[in-house]
């Protein structure tokens, strides 16, 4: 098929679409309980793709008790692990079926490439959904060694009701990452998706129904922050929230929690993540492949970005003029076209906040190589990649989180001085670093305070190894592998004494 036919397949599907406008709560669709609504953009034209309920802290409560009701009768939390299994298994299954009407709708609404939507949706959610069920009947407690006169058992309960609030820049991929280990623990759970970005989270609330998810245990509640995130955040009967977001507004939820009923929150947030290439790395395709790929993966509107590249400056000349080759062959524009590389920004305001960011790049000295502007000739709102020399570590956008396709280079003089850049944030989620010297690479990284290093290869790691940030971008939460589990479970002592 050609790119161009590809295209118009997508949009034959885009006009086609039925889009949610409704909350999700205890097992039915329903508008808020104010009859308020909020209209959703595609961020890509500028259009208004249609409306959705805007729930406030009176749905929170429908919702909260119908989760607590669900909870305390067992149909979920008790099930047999088999058959909570095989509901998720279901679930997977029908979202795989479900991918391209999934996609386009992820594609419309986020501004997203149709690639990455597809990936994303095809790929890794059901993926988190097999993966996690596929855990449920091989979790196993622990038997304490005690004398002959007691039988110590150390069992995991699920904690109760679970509050998920989520970004916009992965939606679907982020209620996966929280909703398949808080459903495989046995938890209910409130899904609270950015405003940008609710569509899909509520399509998977029926899919979920559809699969045997039972009424009450899955409610999606598409609204604000300052309403029904604030709600989740402070209501006295929400048992854990998982949160993923800005750092800021993480700090918030302890705030909540602290004045509430002292729930426990996961918190995974920003980054400023180093991408390091030494002096003896090999400048071939795969290298630049991957720092360009770092920088401007999802139009560089992720958490783990290594906007900051740190290269040995024997070799930065280089680096330089083959990270600009590829930038400059990248293809931004309409998301639902198969060939294009790099969609919208996700509002006009986040797109002025990307633009403001790279006016002071210029302003405080560093130099424009590639892009620096909007894209030409684009209706929605997008930001061509764009390629900084001459960056400092003192700059504002070497400190500070632009969550926008900036890629800037820093030159260092040795492994020492890339170290001590590399570890010169408040943030502490990701790192790459490049090298044939192996000891090198571990030596680096063991001295990087963050919750992921990559060696060799951008990675995030897969649904096997956990993902959090250290310092600023996380608590101790940790999302995917066998530890997110960890956020939804409580452990319990049942002590026996044996007369
Ligand atoms: P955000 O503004 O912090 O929003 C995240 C969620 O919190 C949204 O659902 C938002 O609702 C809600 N919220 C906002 N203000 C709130 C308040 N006062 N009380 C309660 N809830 C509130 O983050 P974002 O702009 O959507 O996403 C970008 C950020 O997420 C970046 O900093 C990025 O680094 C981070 N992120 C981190 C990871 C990770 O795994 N570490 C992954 C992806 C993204 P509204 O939509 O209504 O604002
Ligand atoms: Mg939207």
């Amino acid at each position: 098929m050609s790119a161009e036919k590809t295209f118009g397949y997508y949009k034959e599907i885009a006009a086609r679409l039925r889009l949610p406008e409704l909350a999700y709560i205890d097992g039915g669709f329903r508008p808020a309980s104010s009859g308020r609504v909020f209209e959703n953009v595609n961020p890509a034209t500028g259009e208004v793709l249609g409306t959705v309920a805007h729930c406030d802290h009176a749905d929170v409560d429908l919702a909260v008790r119908a989760a607590r009701r669900a909870f305390e009768d067992g149909g979920w939390s008790h099930a047999a692990p088999e058959h909570r299994k095989a509901v998720l298994l279901r679930l997977a299954e029908l979202v795989r079926r479900h991918t391209e009407e999934l996609a386009v709708m992820e594609c419309l609404d986020t501004g997203k490439t149709i690639t990455d939507c597809l990936h994303e949706i095809g790929n890794e959610v059901p993926t988190f959904f097999q993966w996690y069920a596929e855990l449920i009947d091989k979790t196993f407690g622990k038997v304490a060694p005690t004398g002959s006169d007691a039988l110590a058992l150390i069992v995991k309960e699920p904690i109760g009701v679970a509050g998920l609030v989520l970004p916009w820049n992965f939606p679907l991929l982020m209620v996966a990452w929280k909703l398949a280990p808080a459903l495989a623990a046995g938890c209910s759970a409130l899904v609270k998706p950015a405003e940008q970005t609710p569509l899909t989270a509520l399509r998977l609330a029926e899919l979920a129904a559809e699969a045997g998810v039972p009424p009450g245990v899955l409610n999606v509640l598409p609204g604000f922050g300052e309403t029904a995130g604030q709600a989740i955040g402070r209501h006295p009967d929400v048992d854990v929230v998982s949160f993923t977001g800005s750092t800021e507004v993480g700090a918030y939820f302890l705030k909540y929690a602290s004045e509430s009923n002292l729930k426990p929150v996961g918190l995974e947030m920003g980054g400023k993540s180093p991408f390091i290439v030494l002096d003896d790395a090999t400048l071939d395709d795969n290298l630049i492949d991957n720092a360009v790929r770092s920088a401007f993966w999802n139009a560089g509107q992720n958490c783990s970005a290594n906007m900051r590249q740190i290269v040995a400056a024997r070799i930065k000349d280089d680096y330089l003029a083959k990270v600009l080759e590829k930038t400059k062959a990248m293809k931004v524009g309409a998301p639902l076209d198969p060939a294009t590389q790099i969609g919208s920004m996700i509002t006009a305001e986040h797109q002025k906040r990307v633009l403001g960011y790279i006016e002071t790049g210029r302003r405080e000295g560093a130099k424009v190589v590639a892009g620096g502007g909007p894209t030409a000739g684009q209706g929605g709102y997008f930001v061509d990649p764009t390629v900084f020399d001459e960056v400092s570590p003192e700059m504002t956008i070497a400190r500070e989180e632009i969550f926008g396709p900036v890629l800037g280079v820093i030159p260092v003089k040795d492994v020492e001085e890339a170290v001590r850049i590399g570890r010169q944030t408040e943030y502490g989620l990701h790192a790459t670093v490049f090298t044939r010297d192996v000891d090198r690479a571990i030596q680096v990284a063991r001295r990087l305070p963050c919750g992921t290093v990559a060696i060799n290869g951008f990675t995030e790691g897969d649904i096997k190894t956990p993902f959090g940030g250290y310092r600023r971008s996380g608590s101790l939460a940790r999302d995917n592998g066998t530890e997110a589990l960890d956020q939804y479970l409580q452990t319990k002592t049942i002590w026996i004494s044996v007369g």
